[in-house]
């Protein structure tokens, strides 16, 4: 038997365990519910929804339901999408960009999260720090080479790149990725909400 969600949830959102490091402090930012059949693995909050609370509540989150065919109103509800980012809070940003995930968010809550989602059928495992936990064993030397092997995965899973601005550049150098895999991820997430 999985342990219970509602204190699971509670325990995570009371988490300061990385505190230390944390620019803005601790603000752990999730969405889980059972029924939930589609996960979004990220990779951790940005300022602005460390601000807000709300994950993805902002330009990539835009990205990521233009990419996935939803509206808000689905997106945001935790029967439909969970929403587990590699690291629950914002960890800071460096010259190139927000730093990494802190490691130990993943390591303390990733497994006991993940079991509470036995309806799961779609998992959506955005950037590098997602590819190297959900495929450890893969092999890929880069992500475009892990976003490219992505028959070998869907329907059960997509690697994908993050929906940030920042990934401009790599979409147009690989304009495959919305022309092609696009049409089916939103076919197969409408079948999955459906
Ligand atoms: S990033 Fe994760 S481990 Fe660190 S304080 Fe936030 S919830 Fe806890």
């Amino acid at each position: 038997m999985p342990e219970a969600l509602a204190p699971l949830l509670a325990e995570v959102r009371r988490c300061r365990l990385c505190e230390p490091a944390l620019p803005l402090g601790a603000r752990p930012v999730l969405q889980l519910d059972r029924r939930a059949r589609i996960l979004i693995a990220g990779q951790a909050p940005g300022r602005k929804v460390h601000e807000s609370g709300v994950p993805f509540d902002d330009v990539s989150g835009e990205r990521l339901r233009r990419w996935l065919g939803v509206g808000r109103e689905q997106f945001y509800d935790p029967a439909c999408f969970a929403i587990l980012p590699m690291g629950f809070c914002y960890p800071g940003t460096g010259a190139g960009g927000d730093l990494p995930p802190r490691v130990e968010c993943a390591q303390t809550w990733r497994l006991r999260l993940l079991r509470q989602l036995p309806a799961l059928e779609l998992t959506l495992v955005i950037g590098q720090y997602a590819l190297d936990w959900h495929l450890p064993d893969a092999g890929h030397a880069t992500l475009t080479d892990a976003v490219a092997a992505w028959p070998r995965y869907f329907p059960a899973l997509l690697p994908m790149p993050h929906p940030s601005p920042r990934n401009q550049r790599w979409l147009k150098r690989n304009p495959w990725f919305e022309i092609e895999v696009l049409p089916l991820l939103q076919a197969r997430v409408q079948a999955l909400l459906a």
